[in-house]
């Protein structure tokens, strides 16, 4: 008898539960991602162009219920300083672009989210690289490349702690596939400029394509928003994750969004003085003004008064 009870209470509290996780599911949004990032370079000042992929970012988290993570790439310790860093809280403050987790100020950054906090971490999967045969060392000058000169340095096999060398990661040809906000699988091949592609800088600290990796794996980012222009980025990151043997980086989904130009077609650059945030907010331009500047650089009339509805536009355009 007391067997039987047991048995009965346990079917009900089983089927109790399934409805539970039923009535759970079916109040969730259909597409629902944890977290996104705005991940810019305190190379320079932000500019426009930063500020239509920070409202795309911001607009896709918020219609996806996801958190926003501020990760800020310091890296390039040459072109880093604390004014670019300061720029970064300043801009996203000015155009009330909330973030969720990340540094509030330089000193927090400094201390937990810096990226030089996490060199353990890159060195790690750097090790695992080169106990997999799969690094070279490159010496070859930025000046004879830009020539249009070959890099023979697969054939060399110069050693790896060869003074001034980069590390190259060996590629192959196979196709990748990348998950798409629309649901799609897209499938790719790695574009020759990427063949080969630096995972480790002459200085010693590891690339843009590895960190990148390695810090949207460790935050967790499930939702990557980025300009067309690091569509090969995106490819050479998914060649890297699987070399690492990190191929959960695969059910991350990828939204690449159309670039800003210039009125001669050109790629915004931060050496473009004119176009920088701050210039422009110290000039008295307003959010709503940068924000319908930006539309009309994309060809979108009217005005815009706040950055989900521009991000609204770019979204829904052909
Ligand atoms: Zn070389």
């Amino acid at each position: 008898m007391v067997g039987g009870e047991f048995i009965f209470i346990s079917t009900i509290q089983h089927l109790v539960i399934s409805c539970l996780k039923i009535t759970r599911e079916l109040t969730l949004p259909a597409a629902n991602y944890l977290k996104t990032r705005i991940a810019p370079t305190p190379s320079g000042f932000l500019h426009l162009g930063n500020v239509l992929s920070f409202a795309i970012t911001a607009e896709l988290a918020r219609r996806n219920n996801a958190k926003i993570l501020l990760r800020i790439d310091d890296m390039d310790r040459e072109r880093v300083n604390e004014q670019y860093l300061q720029d970064v809280f300043d801009t996203l403050s000015f155009l009330e672009i909330e973030w969720h987790e990340g540094p509030r100020n330089i000193e927090e950054f400094e201390a937990v989210y810096s990226q030089l906090n996490r060199l353990p971490l890159y060195n790690m999967y750097l090790d695992k690289l080169c106990q997999n045969g799969k690094v070279y060392a490159c010496n070859c000058s930025r000046k004879k490349l830009n020539s249009g000169a070959p890099c023979n340095c697969f054939d060399k096999k110069l050693p790896l702690d060869t003074p001034d060398a980069t590390w190259r990661f060996v590629t192959g040809e196979e196709s990748i596939e990348v998950k798409s906000y629309n649901g799609e699988m897209i499938s790719a091949a790695l574009p020759t400029e990427m063949r080969n592609f630096i995972v480790r800088k002459k200085d010693g600290f590891p690339a843009y394509q590895l960190t990148s990796v390695a810090d949207d794996l460790f935050y967790g980012a499930d939702l990557i928003v980025r300009g067309n222009d690091l569509w090969p980025s995106t490819l050479a990151q998914h060649v890297l994750a699987k070399a690492l043997g990190r191929d959960d980086f695969g059910n991350i989904t990828f939204y690449h969004h159309p670039l800003l130009t210039t009125t001669s077609g050109e790629k915004l650059s931060k050496s473009a003085g004119d176009t920088s945030v701050k210039y422009l907010r110290e000039h008295g331009s307003s959010p709503a003004v940068i924000y319908s500047m930006i539309a009309q650089m994309m060809g979108i009339s009217g005005a815009i008064n706040n950055w989900q509805q521009l991000a609204g536009k770019i979204i829904s355009l052909p």
